[in-house]
């Protein structure tokens, strides 16, 4: 089995800013400056000859060339604690067709409907035990945050293999969009 997520990876200018987001979270633990992405489809664990298919169907994916831009952060949270800090995007009707593409691909590809809206983010950090009082500063500190808008010209299916120190992500597949 391999675990596989569909991903528009973040050039490395970009990744760098968002790195500067760090901050002293109690129970944060902030992703690797290599591993931060805008994730289209989580795909969880498939066998070899499900990841072929989908391989072989999200090479047939056409959809537009785009831009993206992040701009602000903010958290994810359940039962009062805090499950995830990230960034967020420029609302983006040419990212939700592509993402509506992917969902559709991968769908026709054999996998099951993902079952909620999409929220287009980058994680920033993951949280255990963390209240969400404890992100105010964080939060306010980095409501402005906006980047230039960057080129998607492809998007890319990573295997992640989860370790003690987190996952490690191995981009398995490049799919270019066409001009
Ligand atoms: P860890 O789980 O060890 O904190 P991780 O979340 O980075 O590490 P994965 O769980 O393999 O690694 O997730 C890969 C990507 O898919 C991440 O962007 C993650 O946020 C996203 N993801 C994981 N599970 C789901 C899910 N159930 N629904 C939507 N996206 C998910
Ligand atoms: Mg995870």
């Amino acid at each position: 089995m391999i675990r596989l997520f569909v991903a528009i990876s973040v050039p490395e200018m970009l990744r760098q800013r968002l790195s500067g987001l760090r901050g002293q979270i109690p129970g944060a633990r902030w992703v690797r400056p290599e591993n931060l992405h805008l994730t289209l489809r989580f795909l969880g664990d498939v066998d070899e000859d499900a990841a072929d298919d989908l391989d072989a169907a999200l090479s047939r994916i056409t959809a537009p060339r785009l831009q993206v831009a992040l701009s602000g952060v903010g958290h994810f949270a359940s039962r009062g604690q805090v499950r995830g800090l990230w960034a967020g995007v420029e609302p983006n009707d040419a990212l939700e067709h592509l993402q509506t593409k992917v969902e559709i691909t991968v769908q026709r590809a054999g996998m099951a409907p993902i079952g909620r809206r999409f929220h287009p983010h980058v994680t920033l950090a993951r949280c255990n035990d963390t209240r969400v009082s404890r992100i105010d500063g964080f939060l306010a500190e980095h409501s402005g945050f906006r980047a230039p808008p960057f080129p998607v010209d492809a998007i890319d299916l990573y295997s992640s293999t989860l370790g003690r120190e987190g996952a490690y992500y191995t981009r398995e597949a490049t799919y270019p969009l066409p001009d």
